[in-house]
């Protein structure tokens, strides 16, 4: 609650993009909380925070949990938060009892994470992946022009190390479900066994402008036109492949809108996602078909950049393990979910042992300010967080 007023909304949610002064309080608040508890700080050219409490061995790559501090524009105060601030109240339950583990354990704030001012999302636990190089992403840039790099140091949070020198031996993520399947199932604890592939697309149509008044419908090039047609060409494909497919177009920006002239050029995002690697191809190709057809159709000079694949993924089976272990030992109902949102965790599965921890959040509702995940759940998910990190950290082969 204390961190929702950095960026808070008169509706209850929060607003604070990535590399905002607002996104810089945050941090700094992370900081000197995560100082107050013992912990080292250290941040690489990503701005990617790295809070370790040392353990009884550290030679030992630390066991590390995290997520992120920003948000979307319409965000609320979990999405992400919750697994920031988990990893923080995990270090002051061990402080307060005196506990020591054999590997340090660390807390990670990942920049960067919801991909809104800058796309894509996740690009600095990427960068650490090593699915981005340095260089692709601080030249991502916003609406205004605004270099991701130089925003970066604008709020003063380029850091010296470079990304990947901040060994990691494994990672858990604790994430409000941001889907309704926990809470319908009454289960507190999702077992994140994987996550479904993402596809991400910027889409150019472009026609001609012209007179409203004066231009006959058979002679125009309507770029927008086309575009409705592609948004109902997304929804038909991903409704041909749902559950669990689904296909969304969340952006449409008309170059130079104007009441009385047809639009000429129009750009739009298309996100598409599904679990299994095979359909997730099919729904490309048939979205790519149909902007094909649709732009020979109408005359239309028709293009889909696919600017992100993340694909589908299984999170590492002993670190799965651990996360139902921890829910069962402390009987906690439970079940195995895949994730429906990317997360940074599904980069690091691709370089080192990861799972993810679930919890419901109300009306599956989430990347809005109304978002809400009751007080007992989000401790019972920090309960399992805490002892799937600490079996990792004490086991023989700690890291
Ligand atoms: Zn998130």
């Amino acid at each position: 609650m204390e961190t929702a007023e950095i960026g808070g909304t008169p509706k209850g949610g929060v607003k604070r993009l990535t590399l905002t002064d607002l996104d810089r309080q945050v941090r700094d608040w992370f900081i000197d909380a995560a100082k107050a508890a013992g912990c080292s700080i250290s941040i690489d050219e990503m701005g990617n925070i790295f809070a370790t409490r040392p353990g009884r061995d550290n030679s030992l790559a630390p066991v590390a949990c995290g997520s992120h501090l920003d948000t979307q524009p319409t965000g609320g105060k979990f999405d992400g938060i919750l697994g920031v601030l988990a990893g923080l109240e995990l270090i002051r339950t061990l402080n307060d009892v005196g506990y020591e583990t054999e590997a340090p354990i660390m807390v990670v704030n990942w920049t960067n994470e919801e991909g809104s001012r800058f796309a894509p999302a996740m690009v600095s636990s990427g960068v650490y992946a090593g699915a981005f190089d340095l260089d692709y992403a601080y030249g991502r840039t916003d609406r205004e022009g605004e270099r991701l790099g130089d925003a970066l140091a604008a709020i003063g949070y380029r850091g010296e190390d470079p990304v990947g020198q901040q060994k990691i031996g494994s990672f858990f993520e604790l994430h409000i479900e941001q889907g309704p399947i926990l809470e319908a199932e009454e289960t507190t604890i999702g077992v994140v066994t994987g996550a479904q592939g993402t596809r991400w697309y910027d889409v150019t149509i472009v026609g001609r402008e012209s007179h409203a008044g004066t231009t006959p419908m058979a002679l125009r090039r309507d770029a927008l036109a086309g575009a409705a047609e592609l948004i109902l060409a997304v929804e038909r494909i991903a409704k041909e492949q749902s559950p669990p497919g689904v296909g969304t177009v969340g952006e449409v920006t008309i170059a130079e809108p104007s009441r009385n002239v047809v639009p000429g050029s129009v750009r739009l995002t298309v996100d598409m996602r599904h679990p299994a690697a095979d359909a997730l191809a099919a729904m490309d190709r048939q979205m790519r078909e149909a902007l094909t057809e649709i732009g020979t159709r109408r005359s239309l000079d028709v293009d889909a950049d696919e600017i992100w694949y993340s694909s589908p993924l299984e999170f590492d089976p002993d670190c799965v393990g651990l996360v139902r272990a921890a829910a069962e030992r402390q009987g906690l109902s439970h079940q195995d979910i895949v994730s429906g949102a990317g997360h940074d965790a599904c980069y690091l599965a691709r370089v080192l042992p990861t799972a993810m921890v679930f919890v419901p959040c109300r009306d599956g509702i989430s990347h809005n300010e109304v978002e809400h995940a009751e007080l007992e759940h989000c401790a019972a998910g920090a309960n399992v967080l805490m002892h799937a990190v600490l079996a990792r950290a004490n086991a023989p082969a700690a890291g």
